[in-house]
């Protein structure tokens, strides 16, 4: 009889051993899986967990949930700071930017000699050129930091091919180099400001880079899964070298000295286009002409 009695209480206690552990176990999952939650969601910090309750694992992933939210947090506020840095940079600079243009046209319209012309005239270049690299710069970091977001919604693709070569016909008639649309139906996903802004720096370079009697078309073509807006040019080319280079920040292509520009057009091009789903693409022969596409995600 005491021998069933001690058999049944070792049996009763295995149980209760069996069930607590069971009980710590899933409360432990339970809790590993709360930081993690919290970790997923932004808002785990050291304090939201005990530790003088947590078990040893559950105070080893704590201790590096929170080195790495700590982390995390830096890089924002890092991301945060170069990007009120940049603001800051944009801002102050205007007025002195503005002032140089002013006291250059002031000078221009004294009585100067031709070299003096031609040195008020440079200040005025460069004082413009500036203007525009601080606004691309503050752009291109605003498009990095996601301050700056793309909205992509289905849409039609010649509204914003028509929009974007409208605005380069009188500087490529000016210059004599036809432009023409081509073929231009097609439907993506896009965010319609920016990829025109995104088509208007192909147009900008084809127009720019292509001599007078050349020719530029922008056309789109169809394909399963993208659509591509293509812009071709019968300028002067790049070297299989420089394809791989020009969509860099600030990389301009030697022979490309002669025309205006700050080396930043294809690099934003590029961002616009990767920030919806999409591509950009350069076909080249030197002597030949230039292809860029943009290639957009079909609906
Ligand atoms: P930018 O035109 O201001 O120099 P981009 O980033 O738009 O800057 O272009 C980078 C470089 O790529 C240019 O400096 C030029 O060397 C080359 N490039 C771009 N488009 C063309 C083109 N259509 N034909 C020849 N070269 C081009």
């Amino acid at each position: 009889m005491t021998g069933y009695l001690a058999m049944g209480a070792a049996a009763l206690l295995a149980l209760a051993v069996v069930v607590y552990d069971r009980w710590r176990t899933s409360r432990i999952v339970r809790r590993l899986d709360d930081m993690l939650t919290a970790t997923m969601n932004g808002s785990f910090f050291e304090e939201t967990f005990d530790e003088s309750r947590l078990s040893s694992l559950e105070s080893r992933l704590a201790r590096y949930l929170t080195a790495s939210a700590l982390s995390e947090r830096n890089v924002r506020e890092q991301k945060d700071q170069i990007s009120a840095l940049i603001s800051d940079i944009s801002h102050q600079t205007k007025t002195p930017v503005a002032n140089l243009q002013l006291y250059a046209q002031l000078l221009l319209e004294q009585p100067l000699t031709l070299r003096e012309k031609d040195c008020a005239a440079a200040i005025s270049t460069q004082a413009e050129k500036l203007q525009a690299l601080i606004e691309a710069l503050v752009k291109t970091s605003r498009l990095e930091t996601g301050i700056l977001a793309l909205h992509p919604r289905p849409g039609e693709i010649s509204t914003v091919v028509e929009r974007a070569a409208a605005q380069y016909v009188p500087r490529a008639k000016g210059k004599g180099v036809a432009l023409t649309v081509g073929q231009a139906d097609g439907s993506a996903v896009f965010d319609p400001k920016w990829t025109e802004e995104a088509v208007c720096n192909l147009l900008d370079n084809a127009v720019k880079y292509t001599p007078s009697g050349g020719t530029v078309t922008v056309e789109v073509k169809n394909y399963e899964l993208f659509s591509a807006i293509r812009v071709a040019d019968t300028g002067p080319g790049i070297s299989e070298e420089d394809q791989a280079r020009i969509f860099g920040r600030f990389y301009r292509a030697p022979n490309a000295w002669q025309a205006e520009g700050v080396g930043i057009g294809l690099y934003l091009t590029r961002q616009i286009a990767e920030k919806q789903g999409g591509y950009v693409k350069v076909e080249s022969t030197p002597g030949k002409g230039s292809i860029f596409s943009l290639f957009l995600p079909r609906p």
